[in-house]
C-alpha cells in the first residue's frame, strides 16, 4: 500500500495498493482480449459510448475536482477546469470516431485508399502534476482511435485516475477497454515499456526517463509520444503593452505552483524597460494569493511533496531573490513565490527546469538576442511573446524553438490546437485535429479494376 499525502498539510488521505508485475501483465494481457471487440465495435457506437464517458465525468466534476484539491494542491478553480477538461477532451475525440477519414488516391489500373487502424492496447504514463488533463489527452484519442488502453497515475496522485476508471465502467465502456493501474514506475511502467503486446506508450514526466522509455520501446519497436521537461521563455519587448505583460507573468509561471511543464519560468526583458518591468512585476508577484487551495479565491497552492519542496528550495541557494510573494507558514509544502536575477546564462536556476514557483528575469538588447536567449536552452516546449508590432510577434514566434507559442497572451494548451515539445521537451503532438492520427497505423489498399 502507498500513502496518498494531502499537500497542504501533510495528512495522509488514502491508501493504494499498487500493482505488480504479474497483476499489469494480467491486465494488459485483458487488453489485448479486450482490443478485438473494441476495435470492431460501429464507430457511431463508439462515439456514444465515448459521449457517455463524458457524460459521466461532467456529472461528477465536484466530487473529482475536490480529490485534485486533497492529493495534489491544486487551487478548487483550476481542479474544476482539469475535471471539465477531461470531459471536454472526451467529447471532442468522441466527435472525431466517424471522422477519422482516410485518402483515395489516384492510381492507374484500380483504386487505392487508405485506411487508418488502431494500434491495439495503448499504455499511458502520467505524472503528478496535472494527473486528469494528461490522462485524458492520453486515453479519449487513444479509445477512439479504437485502442485498448491501461493507465498509470503517478505514485503521488492515483486518486483522480482510479475515479475516472470507475466512471469509464458505470457509462458503459466495455470491461478492460480502459483499465487504471496505480503502482509504481520501476513496476508497472516498466511492465507497459517491457510487454511486447504493448503497442504504444505515451509518456509524460521527466526527460530522463523519457530517454529510458524510449530507448526501451525500441526493443519492442513501440510507437511513442513523449511529453518531457520544459524552460519556456517569456520574451517582453519594450513596444509591448508593459502593465499586462508584468500582471499577467507571474500566472504565466506560477500557476500551479510552477508546476507546469509550460511554465514560462525564465522571463527575458528588452534593456530599455527592465527596471520598469520589474518595478511593475513586484506588486503582481506579491498579489498572488498563494493559500490553501480549496478556498474560492486561492491561485496558487501548496508544492506536491515535502522532497520536491526541497529540490526547488535547492534552486535558491546562493542566488539574488530580487523579491518574493508571500506563502502560509507551517504544516505543509509552501514555498512563496520567488523572482530571481542570475547572475550568468549558466547559472543552474536558468538551464535546468526548477518546476516550482521560481522565475529568473533576464536582459537583451534586440530581437535576435531575444530569439537566441529563448533558444539557448535544451528545452523547447512552449513560451510568450510580449510586443505591440505584430511583425515582431510572428518573426519571434517563428524563430523560438517551442511546440506551443503565444504572443500577448500566456494560453499554451487548448484541447482543439496540438501540444508538444521541440528538442528534449519531447516527441510527438497530442491533442488537436490530428491526434487520433498518432494511435492508428495507415494502411494502404490497393484494388485493381483491370
Ligand atoms: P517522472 O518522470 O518522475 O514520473 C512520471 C511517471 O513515470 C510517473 O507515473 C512514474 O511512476 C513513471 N515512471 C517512473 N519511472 C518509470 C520507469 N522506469 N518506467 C516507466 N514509468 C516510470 O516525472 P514527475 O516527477 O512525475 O513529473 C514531473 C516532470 O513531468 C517534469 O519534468 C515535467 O516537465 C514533466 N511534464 C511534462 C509535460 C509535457 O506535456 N511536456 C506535462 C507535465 C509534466
Amino acid at each position: 500500500m502507498t500513502d496518498v499525502l494531502n499537500p497542504s498539510t501533510g495528512e495522509t488521505i488514502a491508501a493504494v495498493a499498487g500493482h505488480t508485475v504479474e497483476s499489469t501483465q494480467d491486465a494488459i494481457g485483458r487488453a489485448a482480449d479486450a482490443f478485438q471487440r473494441w476495435k470492431a465495435t460501429a464507430p457511431a457506437e463508439r462515439a456514444e459510448l465515448l459521449r457517455a464517458f463524458a457524460r459521466a465525468v461532467d456529472a461528477d466534476i465536484e466530487h473529482l475536482a475536490r480529490l485534485e484539491v486533497a492529493e495534489a494542491g491544486h487551487t478548487i478553480g483550476n481542479a474544476r477546469g482539469e475535471a471539465a477538461n477531461v470531459r471536454d477532451v472526451l467529447n471532442y475525440y468522441a466527435g472525431g470516431v466517424e471522422r477519422h477519414l482516410g485518402d483515395q488516391i489516384p492510381v492507374a489500373g484500380g483504386i487505392d485508399v487508405t485506411f487508418n487502424d488502431p494500434l491495439g492496447v495503448v499504455g499511458i504514463i502520467v505524472p503528478w502534476n496535472f494527473p486528469m488533463p494528461i490522462a485524458g489527452w492520453g486515453f479519449a484519442p487513444a479509445l477512439a482511435a479504437g485502442n485498448t488502453v491501461v493507465l498509470k497515475p503517478a505514485e503521488l496522485t492515483p486518486l483522480t485516475a482510479i475515479r475516472l476508471g470507475e466512471l469509464a465502467v458505470e457509462a458503459g465502456i466495455p470491461v478492460d477497454v480502459f483499465q487504471v493501474l496505480p503502482g509504481a514506475g520501476s513496476t508497472v511502467g516498466q511492465a507497459f515499456t517491457d510487454d511486447p503486446r504493448v503497442a504504444k506508450i505515451v509518456f509524460t514526466g521527466s526527460t530522463s526517463v523519457g530517454e529510458k522509455i524510449l530507448a526501451e520501446s525500441a526493443k519492442t519497436m513501440k510507437r511513442t509520444t513523449l511529453e518531457l521537461g520544459g524552460k519556456s521563455a517569456n520574451i517582453v519587448f519594450a513596444d509591448a503593452d508593459l502593465e499586462q505583460a508584468a500582471a499577467t507573468a507571474p500566472y504565466g509561471v506560477f500557476d500551479n505552483a510552477g508546476q507546469d511543464c509550460c511554465a514560462r519560468s525564465r522571463i527575458l526583458v528588452e534593456d530599455s524597460v527592465f527596471d520598469r518591468f520589474l518595478e511593475l512585476l513586484e506588486p503582481a508577484v506579491k498579489g498572488v494569493r498563494v493559500t490553501d487551495p480549496s478556498q474560492e479565491d486561492a491561485e496558487m497552492g501548496p508544492l506536491i511533496s515535502a522532497g520536491h519542496l526541497a529540490s526547488v528550495r535547492s534552486f535558491l541557494d546562493g542566488v539574488d531573490v530580487a523579491f518574493t510573494g508571500d506563502a502560509p507558514s507551517g504544516a505543509g509544502y509552501w514555498l512563496a513565490p520567488s523572482v530571481v536575477l542570475p547572475k550568468s546564462p549558466q547559472d543552474r536556476i536558468v538551464t535546468e527546469e526548477v518546476f516550482g514557483p521560481v522565475v529568473t528575469v533576464q536582459r537583451f538588447r534586440e530581437e535576435s538576442e531575444a530569439i537566441a536567449m529563448a533558444n539557448d536552452s535544451q528545452y523547447g516546449l512552449s513560451g510568450s511573446i510580449w510586443t505591440r508590432d505584430i511583425g515582431r510577434g510572428l518573426r519571434a514566434a517563428r524563430g523560438v524553438e517551442s511546440g506551443a507559442l503565444s504572443v500577448n497572451s500566456h494560453a499554451a494548451v487548448r484541447y482543439s490546437t496540438p501540444f508538444g515539445g521541440f528538442k528534449r521537451s519531447g516527441i510527438g503532438r497530442e491533442l488537436g485535429p490530428h491526434a487520433m492520427d498518432s494511435f492508428t497505423e495507415m494502411k494502404n489498399v490497393f484494388i485493381a479494376t483491370d
